[in-house]
């Protein structure tokens, strides 16, 4: 078992726009109950004196105390008395909200063996956030990042958002500007979608809110990919952009089609034949585990080659006829390039070329 995911559903508020499984207004109480059980299953997995990769996601999961877990994941991963994420081979990412980037809070990370952050901070126009529900402005998120890069983080990031109502291009090139400003080594641009029974949703649904046309918020994503590109981050997955060398392993490792272990509420993993969502446990048959590992690396920069499908999973072999042909459909309608690689145009339908190969 190689790479890890513990899931945190607590949060300060409920975004706008989130359908996460997340819920505000939970106690000290029931948080340190939360890790305290999270920190027991890490006590119990078998096989993880080998991690690659760990990463804490939420929810905002400083708002607990992660000492337990820290505490949990130093007595099993002990090699010769040094927890191997605390020399740096092991990728240890944990999302934090920009409230959360407090001295205090960030120490406890660092001294945890977290080497990588990741900063959810959605927007950098006042506006847009106070309409969002993030309880930060644009500035304290600014201060944040900075606060991760004083306590010593050298791979650190944000996550934001494209095409929130009423967004123009020049309110989301300021964004772009003041992110790119700070000097990232990550950043991931999601596209807003509008997800049922959300504030977003109810909004829409009034009328209070108008989503901006699909061409529109595809624009805000080309303009984000060049405005990144320019400050030195490339594209390596559909919506994520990084430094050469600062690509996100833990999730690469999920497209490429590794094992995860996924804890926690809103978790999810994969391991073997054996699928986890939410804690429900379900089994896979040996060609639809082969189908989905295979297919989710068209997602990444390396693309899907057949080539390494037809070596890695023998099980799949009597489909690639089917599939080359319909990867040469979408090459010849300028989607894909080489074999096969998305084009900028292929990655904003993807999902609908991975509903054709499956
Ligand atoms: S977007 Fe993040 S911080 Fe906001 S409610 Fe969802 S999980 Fe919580």
């Amino acid at each position: 078992m190689n790479n890890l995911y513990v899931h945190f559903p607590f949060c300060r508020a409920k975004c706008a726009y989130c359908a996460l499984h997340s819920r505000a207004g939970s106690t000290a109480e029931t948080r340190r109950a939360y890790c305290g059980r999270m920190a027991e299953q890490i006590m119990a997995l078998d096989a993880i004196s080998n991690l690659s990769t760990i990463y804490f996601g939420g929810g905002s999961p400083a708002l607990c105390d992660l000492s337990p877990l820290f505490d949990a994941l130093r007595t099993r991963t002990a090699v010769a008395g040094l927890p191997p994420f605390l020399d740096s081979s092991c990728e240890f990412t944990v999302e934090l909200h920009p409230l959360d980037a407090q001295p205090r809070v960030l120490e406890q990370l660092k001294d945890g063996g977290v080497n990588r952050i990741s900063l959810g901070v959605q927007s950098l126009d006042d506006d847009v956030l106070k309409a969002m529900g993030r309880l930060h402005t644009a500035a304290e998120a600014e201060t944040a990042f900075r606060a991760v890069r004083a306590a010593g983080f050298t791979n650190a990031g944000i996550d934001l958002i494209a095409g929130w109502p009423g967004t123009t291009i020049e309110s989301w090139r300021t964004t772009l500007a003041r992110a790119t400003a700070l000097g990232l080594d990550h950043c991931s641009v999601y596209t807003l979608i509008r997800e049922p029974k959300t504030r977003l949703d109810l909004a829409v649904r009034r009328g209070i809110l108008a989503l901006p046309s699909d061409d529109a918020a595809l624009a805000q994503i080309d303009t984000a990919r060049a405005a990144l590109a320019e400050a030195g981050l490339a594209r390596y997955e559909i919506s994520n952009y990084a430094r050469p060398g600062f690509e996100c392993r833990h999730n690469l490792a999920v497209w490429r089609g590794e094992d995860y272990v996924g804890l926690g509420e809103g978790a999810h993993g994969r391991v073997g034949l054996v699928r986890t969502a939410s804690g429900v446990e379900t089994t896979v048959t040996p060609e639809e585990d082969a189908v989905e590992r295979a297919l989710f690396s068209l997602r990444t920069r390396e693309g899907l080659s057949l080539e390494r499908v037809a070596r890695r999973w023998p099980i799949l072999a009597p489909r690639l006829p089917a599939w080359r042909e319909a990867l040469e459909f979408f090459k010849r309608q300028g989607l894909l390039q080489d074999v096969y690689r998305l084009t900028p145009r292929g990655a904003e339908v993807c999902d609908s070329i991975l509903a054709e190969l499956v």
